[in-house]
């Protein structure tokens, strides 16, 4: 694997960094997770640009400043792709504190920790197809709570201690993912990856107080939108999700994710419904038509303008 370091390409052996990162100590990183589709014309990162300007809010949340401009951490994805060989791949940039201070406060003691960008890329084949029979979710007892508004949309590394235990408990209980209620027992999103319910053809999806703005969530909302449905963001009720049509989860490694039962108690007739699959599909096409170099506009607002050019 070849990996982009600092702003240079190593072989992933070579890409060495301090044992004493105060990223590895305290999660004090932001980080991305890109998919590239295979296209007619190569590798294409879905909205690359995106994820880039959300790797830059999550710094700036963190007041980490990158050294580099959006544009140059685009090139350098692309470049790892096309270093890597990739066509159908995940890519994981990771912006992180190297070796100085031992403080959290790392302006401490007059050193100053270096802050690093890595970039490197593996191949994921993406999950859609005929065997995407839908997964089995628990309802988490981690709750989804943030120490402050600012973090909440900060795709930071120490958040991700959260999922990581909420997803290993419903690994435990047998369960494929859980789902995380906020600090008022509403529901807020799954351990990576944001939820929709589907009832009586209405979209319902949690407001983005206690979940990450997914840029799947944004898309899917726009697909959803241009089909003729209508979405909503909600408060949902743990409880509703029972009386729901359908629920999928949307996020960039999982795409369009089916729930077919919560707790073990089925949703809908227990398949995977005709809204999720109708999105699924949509989804699937517009991720491999979207040339990477295209520009988005201005991120997520408003939504129903994003990829204006594609969708009819
Ligand atoms: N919520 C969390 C906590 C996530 O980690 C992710 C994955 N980035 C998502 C939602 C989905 O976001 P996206 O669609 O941008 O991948």
């Amino acid at each position: 694997m070849q990996i982009w370091l600092d702003g240079k390409i190593y072989p992933s052996h070579a890409a060495r960094i301090s044992v004493m990162s105060h990223t590895l100590h305290y999660g004090t990183g932001v980080f991305e997770g890109i998919r590239s589709y295979r296209t007619e014309d190569g590798f294409s990162a879905f909205r690359l640009e995106d994820h880039i300007r959300r790797l830059f809010r999550s710094a700036e949340a963190l007041d980490m400043q990158i050294a580099y401009e959006p544009d140059e951490v685009c090139t350098a994805v692309n470049r790892v792709l096309a270093e890597n060989e990739l066509l159908d791949a995940y890519v994981r940039p990771l912006v992180f504190l190297g070796e100085g201070s031992m403080a959290l406060d790392v302006k401490a003691q007059g050193k100053r920790n270096p802050l690093h960008l890595m970039i490197s890329a593996w191949e994921w084949p993406s999950y859609f197809g005929p065997s995407m029979s839908g997964i089995r979710a628990m309802l988490a007892k981690h709750r989804r709570v943030f120490s402050s508004p600012t973090l909440v949309q900060a795709k930071a590394a120490g958040h991700y201690l959260n999922s990581y235990s909420a997803y290993a408990s419903a690994k435990a209980n047998g369960y494929d993912e859980a789902l995380l209620l906020d600090e008022d027992g509403y529901l807020a999103e799954a351990s990576a990856a944001n939820l929709f319910v589907v009832k009586n053809g209405v979209l319902h999806t949690p407001f983005t107080t206690s979940a990450l703005e997914g840029i799947t969530r944004d898309t899917i909302i726009t697909l959803a939108r241009t089909s003729g449905y209508t979405v909503m963001e909600s408060r949902i009720k743990p409880e509703e999700l029972f009386g729901g049509d359908e629920v999928f989860l949307t996020g960039t490694a999982c795409e369009v994710m089916p729930i077919i039962s919560i707790d073990g108690c089925a949703i809908g007739d227990g398949g995977v419904g005709p809204v999720t699959a109708q999105l699924s599909k949509r989804y699937q096409d517009i991720v491999r038509a979207m040339p990477s170099s295209l520009s988005y506009g201005d991120g997520m607002v408003p939504i129903e303008k994003a990829h204006s050019s594609v969708i009819q």
